[in-house]
């Protein structure tokens, strides 16, 4: 047995085996594959194995799109059948809602050249005469859609990394994976060891029990899943076709040929948990105790629709474990605490994805970084906040339910689920609940998004304009006239201290430290690629003392960048994320409000735009920050978690003099589009380079930082298109009582041009507005915005419709 090879992949289902030949493909040849029982032996064998293009991310369906295209290329390259099955595939709207959802794929597919499109009732009805369409009110077509043979995928790719010279070990548990003080791994197995820089982490099922072998702890959980295969049906029989799939989201389940019978496939609300205490190790090509009675109600659905299922008899059920996120996505990419050691774990949709899962973890292994952003996929977007205490496993365990029984509800714009929460919540919490916050998660933390006039209220969902869109517009119009104060304890922060710590942020981030003390500065943070991998701001407050302030969500994706650049000894970097506490007090009126709490004076004069100081401000120590995201005058305040309420509660009753009171986190969405800013995961991405942002004048070439050779690279480019604010014509938007909410294509005379980053009503200028890149469009143009997936004329705007001159902001 060979004793090292460049990566070890652990696991050989459908993913597994993609990442091999990936990895191969990408020119990684000496690299394993280890599968403790025959390949298959986890989910992949029982799968229904039904392949889908279009998904609401358009990188997921950048990544669907590959994988489809993939198999039929497999096929050729390996001789190995793959069963692949495209008689296309119809999606039903049977709710606004949904017609909403599907128009809006729909224009996504027209903008990136992938094949999806309405049809009418006559031509569903030739495409799949079994069909019964009454209620529906919209119909979308995929030529592309339909199934594979799930052991005919899996040996393919392991066929053809085997010709690209990789290796399969089968019937060879790995028992152990222990890390090397020379950043190497030794994966353990029953026939020897191997030496590796890299090991992935591709067992499926028991995704959590290889994980925890290198002391890693995954949010995961199996269910039980079931579909059934009726005998013949003799209208199927007499076709000379095949039928297309149907994906009737609405009645929840999935429908088409099986031989020539169907098969229908359901996600019940009575769902079952399966291996709570971990997957047992004897579980190999095993399936549990039918039971049809728990999907009934989606059977009845699928008779309504499709009449002939409810007159064949069923000639095999398959009810088999899939294992879930709480998301239910791929749990994706190096753990940023454990060099080496990659992720690849909880898959749902493994046939419609594993083709672009598998290059895209090659391209993560060897070239560094994805090609696109996969953030909703970076297994870093949960912490250890999701995983520990009771608190963390109840919130894996519902979410997961949650996922499991509402797999086909429409994920909307804005939409916050509330299984399994609260996970972490601040001092303040209560008392926000007490004043009507209707909460979101960010990153485990409980935060505000708005303010009901009565405590419970919650979010109402859709494509449209919700019940929150009236008190959001109160806190927005509050704050630009009066003052607003915003609870920013979600924001990441940091500090770093010690003798180098000017010396080792200037290495990690692209922008010059402030040098003065009491000054801040914004900075990107520079990708492998070259992009944009995040933006902060950086306040010295010390010589040696640093404080460095993010987006909250990509904290542990964060991690993997300052990880790179090693910090210099008697010198600490720190998340100060748990301990601190902030909150932006930002309006015309704020500094007169907090004037009133402190004798540290306010004054433009004394406290300049971009200047930090700590001060005492009702009684508590703050570091005050002269910055607002809302783009308004204004201050963050940072204090310690344990003095929150404290000064939540005077700035609340100072607040009370001014008419001012809370804002909400959607309030500050509306304010900073407004202002044109743009936000890290939305404007902000690695797949965006610093020019096409208006980031480009923060990235000093004079000096030496992370993944500046790439950046270099990248700035001698022309743009490729570029961030606008636009401004959406009022009346149609108010016809449709829409606005932009992010993902909408951008046309012009018919013509892609680009698509929708962020979206938000600007409630203190009047306008519906939304961020988005383009090319080849002026300011001043006209172009269609897709809200709802429908034209919606809009103009490039030369200059944010708020305080264009930043004179307030300055103020
Ligand atoms: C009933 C059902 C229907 C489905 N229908 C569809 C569908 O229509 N479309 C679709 O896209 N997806 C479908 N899926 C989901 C799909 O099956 C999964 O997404 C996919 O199979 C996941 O593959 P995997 O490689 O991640 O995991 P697995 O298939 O579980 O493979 C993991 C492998 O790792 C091996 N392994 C584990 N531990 C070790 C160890 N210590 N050492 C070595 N090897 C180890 C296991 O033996 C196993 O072979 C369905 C799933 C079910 C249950």
């Amino acid at each position: 047995m060979r004793t090292h090879a460049q990566a070890v992949v652990i696991g050989g289902g459908v993913i597994g085996c993609s990442i091999l030949y990936h990895l191969t493909k990408l020119g990684w040849t000496d690299v394993v594959l280890i599968e403790r029982d025959e390949l298959t032996s986890g989910s992949t064998w029982h799968a229904a194995a039904n392949i889908h293009g279009l998904h609401d991310s358009t990188n997921i369906s950048r990544i669907q799109h590959y994988t489809m295209g993939l198999y039929k290329e497999l096929e050729q390259e390996t001789g190995q059948g793959c069963g692949v099955f495209q008689p296309g595939s119809l999606y039903l709207a049977q709710t606004e809602a949904r017609e909403h959802q599907l128009r809006l794929q729909a224009a996504k597919a027209k903008l990136y050249g992938m094949n999806f499109h309405e049809v009418d009732r006559a031509e569903a009805e030739r495409l799949h005469p079994l069909v019964d369409y009454d209620g529906i009110r919209c119909i979308m077509w995929e030529p592309d859609g339909g199934n594979v043979d799930p052991s005919g995928v899996t040996q393919a790719y392991a066929t053809g990394a085997r010709q690209n010279g990789a290796e399969i070990m089968r019937f060879n548990p790995v028992i152990a994976t222990e890390a090397q003080p020379d950043g190497t791994w030794i994966v353990e197995t029953e026939k020897g060891d191997i030496r590796t820089p890299w090991v992935i982490n591709a067992a499926g099922l028991w995704g959590r029990e290889v994980a925890a072998l290198a002391g890693i702890e995954l949010p995961l959980q199996p269910t039980e899943h079931q579909y059934f295969v009726t005998e013949t049906i003799p209208e199927i029989d007499a076709m000379d076709r095949r039928l297309p799939s149907v994906a009737d989201r609405d009645g929840e389940y999935y429908l088409r040929q099986e031989g020539q019978g169907l098969l229908v496939g359901a996600y019940e609300k009575d769902m079952r948990f399966w291996a709570e205490g971990g997957t047992p190790l004897d579980f190999a090509h095993d399936l549990f105790d039918d039971d049809l009675e728990r999907i009934e109600d989606n059977m009845m659905r699928a008779i309504e629709r499709v009449p002939v299922v409810g007159t064949a008899g069923i000639k095999r059920v398959i009810n088999g474990p899939m294992i879930w996120s709480p998301d239910s996505n791929v749990l994706l990419g190096p753990v940023p605490e454990k060099k080496g050691y990659f992720c690849c774990n909880g898959i749902i949709p493994g046939f419609s994805q594993s083709g672009g899962m598998g290059l895209m973890v090659a391209q993560w292994i060897i070239e560094g970084e994805m090609q696109y952003d996969m953030f909703p996929w970076d297994m870093a977007r949960f912490g250890a906040w999701a995983t520990q205490g009771a608190a963390g496993k109840t919130f894996t365990k519902e979410r997961v339910r949650d996922q499991y029984a509402n797999r086909f509800k429409i994920h909307f714009p804005n939409e916050e689920r509330s299984a399994g929460r609260a996970v972490r919540t601040r001092p303040v919490h209560d008392l926000q609940l007490e004043m009507g916050a209707v909460m979101g998660l960010n990153y485990g933390w409980e935060h505000p998004l708005w303010y009901a006039d009565t405590p419970g209220a919650s979010d109402t969902d859709g494509f449209t304009r919700q019940n929150w869109w009236d008190p959001v517009g109160a806190e927005c119009k509050m704050l630009r006239e009066r003052a607003g104060i915003i609870d920013i304890s979600n924001f990441s922060k940091y500090r770093c201290k010690g003798p180098d710590a000017e010396t080792w942020l200037n290495a990690v981030f692209a922008n010059v430290m402030p040098k003065a003390v009491g000054r801040s500065c914004l900075t990107p943070l520079i990708g492998v690629r070259g992009g944009i991998a995040g933006d902060f701001t950086v306040t010295r407050l010390a010589e040696d003392e640093f404080w460095i302030i993010g987006s909250g969500m990509a904290e542990r994706y964060h991690a993997r960048f300052f990880n790179a650049v090693p910090c210099p000894e008697g010198t600490v970097f720190e998340s100060l994320t748990d301990s601190v506490c902030g909150f932006n007090v930002a309006g015309p009126d704020s500094r007169t409000l907090l004037q009133r709490l402190t004798n540290a004076s306010l004054k433009t004069e004394d406290f300049p735009f971009m200047r930090s100081q700590r001060i005492e401000l009702a009684g508590v120590d703050v570091l005050a920050l002269r910055v607002s995201f809302t783009g308004d005058l204004g201050w963050e305040l940072h204090c310690a978690e344990a003095d929150q309420l404290r000064l939540y509660t005077a700035l609340l009753d100072a607040g009370k003099a001014f008419d001012a009171g809370p804002v909400g986190g959607r309030a500050l969405m509306s304010l900073r589009v407004e202002k044109g800013y743009g936000s890290w995961g939305r404007e902000y991405s690695p797949e965006y380079w610093p020019q096409e942002v208006g980031l480009d004048r923060l990235c000093k070439m004079n000096k030496e930082f992370l993944n500046k050779a790439a950046v270099a690279d990248v700035l001698k480019n022309e743009m490729r298109e570029r961030m606008v604010l636009l401004h959406l014509d009022g009346a149609m938007t108010d016809a449709s009582n829409a606005d932009a909410t992010g993902g909408e294509p951008i046309f012009k005379d018919g013509q892609g041009v680009g698509r929708v980053t962020s979206g938000a009503y600007g409630y203190s200028v009047g306008m519906s507005l939304a961020l988005g890149y383009v090319k080849g469009v002026e300011n001043g143009d006209m172009v269609d915005v897709m809200v709802l997936g429908l034209p919606h004329k809009a103009r490039v705007l030369a200059e944010p419709p708020f305080d264009p001159k930043g004179q307030k902001l300055r103020a």
